[in-house]
């Protein structure tokens, strides 16, 4: 971070401004707003600011810039035309220990003044650290039509009540949810409806209720495939809500550092020596665990939740020992990898149907219905199927697929390591072998695969080699 922010209380100091012009003029302007002491200095000044002396709101000097000005001030602004008053301006508050801004430049300012989104008391400040002033310009107008202007209301009714919200919800956790209640529920409604008596109202009655008894809950959420961008606002909620979030290794980084600073992160994949089903134990009762000491907890899945991902199982759990649960859910990996990859999973021409598949193989758990899995015109996109591309590619040719039947193999989908690997189905497990392709990857077999040649836009594209090239 190359600079520290900070929000200055400057009322009543004294804040200097060099310069007599339409720009300085606009920094007066929210040094005002601000209750700042402002003291102007420049040769000659325009009428806006010859009127706020005459009113008694400013302080004028004229003349040329001399160090004296800085006398008793806390900040200065230059914002004249001339580089060399500014640079003087900045070399002497340097000199000073006094913090100086000059405007439009950040090589010689000791501070900056942020773009702002103004909904009093809620400030939010945003600064690209002089690096692109113009791109945090336009987050800011994102910003500002984000947040309803009642927003700034909403705080000062908080702010109006926070030592009775105090006393009512002593705990921390209670007050946040008090606090999430507040900025969610029908207070901020009446407030947008432009109504404040309303919101007074519900917020009093709100207060006057015993103290609900702390009921955890879990919300099932589906990660998607990697890319953040893929999170619905649900699930960002979620994570933004969440005490604690148990979550599977497919769970990329990314999404991660989108959760609550504060909220305990517990990691529950499978540990070494340890079977599936003992994990799987392991989470349910962490599950409930943390929901019934009062905790919001999110149980974070790669993909979907529903998509092989044994979320009903968990959610038969908590069922069972009355924890409430929300589901979100997500983006599951067969539509992100297609869609990542360029391959429409049905097509008018290609395809009519898609199955989502997951094969091991092995013959005692072998009960998919392969007859059904070799016709033509489907797409099949198998999840966990690197370790079995052999039998499997074996098991469809063998009942009827052709053996030119197009696949495509999409490693780390919708993630920055992205790799499409495409090309025929009886070269499959050797392709997959000499690109040494990685978990976590899926597979779509089908004549839509092959589209991905023409159609594939993110990441790498490689066409299928058999042999690994001689090193
Ligand atoms: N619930 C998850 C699937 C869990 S099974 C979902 O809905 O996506 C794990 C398998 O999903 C992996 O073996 C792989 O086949 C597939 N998978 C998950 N994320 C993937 C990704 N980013 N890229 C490619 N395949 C992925």
């Amino acid at each position: 971070m190359k600079l520290f922010p900070l929000f200055a209380d400057l009322q009543g100091r004294r804040v200097l401004v060099v310069g007599g012009g339409e720009v300085a003029a606009r920094k007066v302007q929210v040094l005002l707003e601000a209750s700042a002491n402002v003291l102007v200095g420049a040769p000659q000044f325009i009428p806006e600011l010859a009127e706020l002396a005459a009113e008694g709101r400013i302080r004028l000097v004229v003349g040329a810039f001399e160090p004296e000005w800085l006398d008793d001030a806390w900040l200065v602004i230059a914002a004249t035309d001339d580089r060399s008053v500014n640079a003087a301006v900045s070399a002497a508050a340097e000199a000073r220990r006094i913090f100086s801004n000059v405007v439009d430049d950040a090589e010689l300012s000791a501070f900056q003044v942020p773009a702002i989104v103004d909904r009093s008391p809620l400030i939010v400040a945003i600064s690209s650290s002089g690096a692109a002033p113009v791109l945090a310009r336009r987050l800011r107008e994102r910003i500002e039509s984000l947040f309803d202007h009642s927003l700034g209301t909403l705080a000062t009714l908080a702010a109006r009540h926070r030592a009775r919200i105090r006393e009512r919800r002593p705990d921390l956790k209670q007050r946040r949810r008090f606090y999430d209640w507040l900025m969610d529920g029908p207070v901020a409604t009446a407030l947008r409806q432009q109504q404040p008596a309303e919101a007074e109202r519900l917020l009093q009655a709100e207060l006057d209720q015993p103290q609900a008894r702390s009921q955890g809950s879990v919300v099932l959420v589906g990660a998607g495939p990697g890319d953040p961008g893929l999170l619905t606002l649900k699930a960002l909620r979620a994570l933004n809500e969440a005490d604690v979030i148990l979550y599977d290794r497919l769970v990329s980084p990314a999404v991660m550092s989108l959760a609550r600073r504060d909220a305990v992160r517990i990691a529950v994949g499978k540990l070494p020596g340890e079977d599936h089903n003992a994990t799987q134990a392991r989470i349910h009762a962490l599950l409930v665990e943390h929901a019934q000491a009062g905790q919001r907890v999110v149980r974070l899945k790669g993909g979907d939740a529903f998509i092989f991902g044994r979320g009903g199982e968990e959610l038969e759990h908590l069922r069972a020992h009355g924890v409430h649960y929300e589901v979100v859910p997500g983006i599951t990996a067969a539509l992100a990898c297609a869609a990542y990859a360029g391959i429409p999973l049905t097509h008018r021409d290609h395809a009519q149907s898609v199955r989502l598949v997951t094969a091991h193989c092995r013959d005692e758990e072998d009960n998919l219905d392969w007859t059904g899995l070799a016709r033509a015109h489907q797409t099949l996109a198998f999840y966990m199927g690197v370790g079995q591309l052999e039998n499997l590619t074996a098991r469809l040719i063998g009942h009827g697929r052709s053996p030119a039947t197009p696949f495509a193999l999409i490693e780390n989908g919708s993630r920055p390591q992205q790799r499409v690997i495409a090309g025929r189905l009886d070269e499959l497990a050797a392709v997959a072998r000499s690109h040494d392709v990685k978990a976590p990857a899926l597979l779509v077999v089908g004549e839509v695969a092959a589209l991905a040649r023409e159609l594939h836009w993110f990441g790498q594209y490689e066409e299928g080699r058999r042999v690994a090239l001689a090193a």
